[in-house]
């Protein structure tokens, strides 16, 4: 009898920050673990979101058990409005985690087809040949949770997005007894957060962002702006907290921070002493000293409430001399931009600005090394796979592992479509399997291939030559002149001379084409390729080249 193997495929997520997605099979059984977006780059140009290529998964549509999420953030749940239509399978997770996928289904009208189940922190449920487990680990927001997951060649421990913060805001601390009686029970393998596998130490507990908070209120001479993600639940109800202390009352502005608040509320994840969160009719007249913002916009997001506030396009807050605005949120990659661009606009507005390169108005929600190796050292897994990061992030988390002793052949740095097959014994990396981004921009999800972006890349750099060739209907001749028109290519004034001289190349080398009317493939390529070289030769720029025919 053949022992049963365990296949490990990330999906997304490794060897990239976001879009997490982990799948497991064992023969005839697959889970999948989160179901996570990215932010795009600032290459992948008029790119809304990218989702992971579920292509692997689609193919086997009929083995998946179901899909279980270790806590709500957009890199882990933000994918589930597109993909779960598609995959139609039951989605575990905890409570609050189920609210913000509650919130994100909806606004995508996908609610009401799927399946979700509640599991609490803690609790146990059977997929297959997997069984998991949660066990609590303290994230940036409540409810999170890793995983513990019994199958048939082993245990196997899913950090999720972790850190060991002991005085948690709201949330448990991360259940370091249940890990240690899981190390002395012998553990396979082990996946761990590598997000900040670069900072040395440890990460600061979340109550140093209270204390920073309480003194901007007492301070702050007019009113308190704080933006941060609508997921950051334990900084929300900071800012609440702080606001209560200082009389100052709560207004909650934007759409994705009201429907989130308000289901943190009623789940009970968020507490708001009476009388503190108010409408934003009751602005009127109440003094700027007792007033406090909630809103998104830390991201420099175009749509957010606090840019549109900053551009005064938002229909209800603008802002004013003596605000005091705080941005509670770390820059995503790719975002710094519209944040830089953002900051500045609210400075020019004689706003105060505190942001996390100035006060301590933020803390992360991941683990640095000391956490990473204490969870290493807890769990004593045999082998050992990185997690969430980009390949440096990966790298220098296995060297930490090997530093706590776990030999570097038992360590395996994945990148997303890497099959790795564990048996109790040996662990082995056999191949790969499709997997990349999937592009959404606007209402189209995927359709949008590398070629779009690769155009949308050129155009951005170096402008558009549209090439206006006219021949004769009858004969196939070229009849005058051809006309080009650029844009974003070069000054068209003081270039002018240039330009000519390449539509008379252009004319020349259609004179050349011989007698009879030449095709228009062989001309379309003939003169991309022409001027391709003349321009280049002149610029050293590469226009996208656009050639038109117009039969007169
Ligand atoms: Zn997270
Ligand atoms: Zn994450």
């Amino acid at each position: 009898m053949t022992k049963p193997k365990l296949k490990i495929i990330p999906l997304g997520g490794l060897g990239e920050i976001g879009k997490n997605m982990m799948v497991m099979e064992c023969e005839d059984d697959i889970i999948v673990i989160d179901v996570g977006l990215m932010f795009p780059e600032e290459e992948m140009l008029g790119i809304d979101l990218v989702i992971p290529d579920i292509s692997y998964l689609l193919e086997r549509r009929e083995k998946i058990r179901g899909i279980v999420i270790t806590h709500g953030h957009e890199d882990h749940i933000g994918a589930l409005p597109y993909l779960l239509p598609q995959l139609d399978v039951p989605v575990y997770s905890t409570k609050l985690t189920q609210g913000l996928i509650s919130v994100k289904l909806k606004e995508r009208k996908a609610l009401s087809e799927a399946k979700l189940r509640v599991i609490p922190s803690g609790g146990q449920f059977t997929l297959g040949k997997f069984r998991v487990e949660f066990f609590p680990v303290c994230h940036s927001l409540p409810d999170s949770v890793g995983l513990i997951i019994y199958t048939p060649v082993g245990i196997i421990v899913h950090s999720g997005d972790f850190k060991l913060d002991y005085t948690p805001v709201s949330g448990k601390p991360t259940d370091l007894s249940r890990l240690a009686q899981l190390g002395a029970q012998g553990v396979l393998l082990l996946l761990s957060d590598s997000t900040y596998a670069e900072l040395p130490g440890y990460t600061p507990s979340e109550r140093v962002v209270g204390e920073t908070l309480d003194h901007i209120m007492a301070d702050a001479p007019g009113r308190v702006i704080v933006t941060t993600f609508s997921s950051l639940i334990s900084r929300i109800q900071q800012v609440i907290d702080s606001a209560a202390k200082h009389q100052r009352r709560v207004f909650i502005v934007g759409r994705s921070m009201s429907d989130t608040t308000r289901m943190a509320l009623e789940l009970g994840y968020l507490n708001a002493p009476d009388g503190i969160l108010a409408r934003l009719d009751e602005l009127k007249g109440m003094p700027h000293n007792k007033i406090v913002f909630i809103t998104t916009g830390s991201q420099g997001e175009p749509t957010s409430a606090l840019v549109r506030m900053a551009n005064r396009d938002h229909r209800q807050v603008h802002i004013l001399r003596g605000d005091t605005i705080v941005i509670s949120a770390t820059p995503i990659p790719g975002n710094e931009g519209l944040i830089n661009r953002t900051l500045d606009n609210l400075f020019k507005q004689g706003a105060q600005v505190l942001y996390s390169k100035v006060a301590q108005v933020h803390v992360h929600g991941h683990g640095s090394q000391e956490e990473l190796k204490l969870l290493l050292n807890l769990v004593k897994p045999k082998f050992f796979v990185p997690i969430h990061g980009e390949y440096r992030h990966l790298s220098l988390h296995a060297k930490l592992a090997q530093s706590v002793g776990i030999p570097k052949d038992s360590t395996f740095i994945l990148e997303d479509g890497d099959i790795l097959e564990i048996s109790p014994q040996a662990g082995k990396i056999t191949g790969k399997v499709t997997s990349g981004n999937v592009y959404v921009d606007g209402l189209s999800v995927g359709d949008i291939g590398s070629v779009v972006i690769r155009n949308r890349r050129m155009l951005s750099r170096d402008g558009i030559v549209v090439v206006i060739i006219a021949v004769n209907r009858q004969t196939g001749k070229l009849v005058g002149r051809p006309d080009i028109v650029s844009r974003g290519f070069v000054d068209t004034r003081e270039s002018s001379d240039m330009l000519d001289e390449s539509r008379d190349l252009v004319a020349r080398i259609l004179d050349h084409s011989g007698d009879r009317p030449a095709e228009w493939s062989f001309i379309n390529t003939k003169v991309r390729d022409t001027l391709n070289k003349f321009y280049y030769e002149q610029t050293k720029r590469h226009p996208m080249i656009l050639p038109f025919m117009v039969k007169v």
